[in-house]
């Protein structure tokens, strides 16, 4: 089963709606991507500060000395182990256990400072990840919300609703802002 996992972790690839993301924070447009993805293609697409609720699976940790591994240089058969010996355990928030504090926090602290917050691959139903939205309101950002479908959200928390997928949306969301920034 994780080997499955990691087989298709390894075979995806970040779409159009990462590397847009990677591109608006390289144009100082985004400050910060909140995900509970445990996939890094955040990072694959471009992004370079990427708050993780769930943790990441492309890496691993010694729980003893704390050395850090990619999943990548990790070779042989059995369970991964450190070169201290411990077995490695993947750096992965498994069901049980909490949100690491420091992304809760800082998650906090940006949505209650941020100008404008866009939603996008989320039902905005699972907590804590659905009070983001809501704390971002209360402090009077602007919600741009990109859905397939409404949620929850969209008739009570959001301002600007872009319907349709993620990828497609940001493809023209994309084109709108180079425009913008030629025209700059
Ligand atoms: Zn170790």
């Amino acid at each position: 089963m994780l080997e499955e996992v990691s087989a298709l972790l390894a075979s995806a690839r970040p779409n159009p709606a990462h590397t847009g993301l990677g591109q608006l924070q390289q144009m100082g447009l985004l400050q910060a991507i909140i995900t509970q993805n445990i996939d890094n293609l955040h990072q694959e697409g471009g992004a370079s500060r990427v708050i993780e609720y769930h943790g990441n699976a492309k890496t691993l940790s010694c729980l003893r000395c704390n050395q850090r591994y990619n999943a990548n240089e990790i070779e042989g058969q059995g369970p991964p182990k450190c070169d201290c010996g411990k077995i490695l355990k993947p750096d992965v928030v498994f069901f049980g256990e909490p949100i690491p504090r420091k992304a809760l926090q800082e998650s906090y602290d940006l949505a209650s400072d941020c100008g404008a917050l866009l939603v996008l691959g989320t039902s905005g139903e699972v907590a804590p990840a659905n009070t983001i939205p809501q704390t971002a309101k209360m402090a009077g950002a602007t919600v741009i919300e990109i859905n397939v479908e409404s949620t929850v959200l969209t008739n009570y928390l959001t301002d600007i609703f872009l319907q349709g997928k993620a990828s497609e949306v940001m493809t023209q969301l994309m084109e709108e802002v180079e425009t913008m920034v030629a025209q700059r």
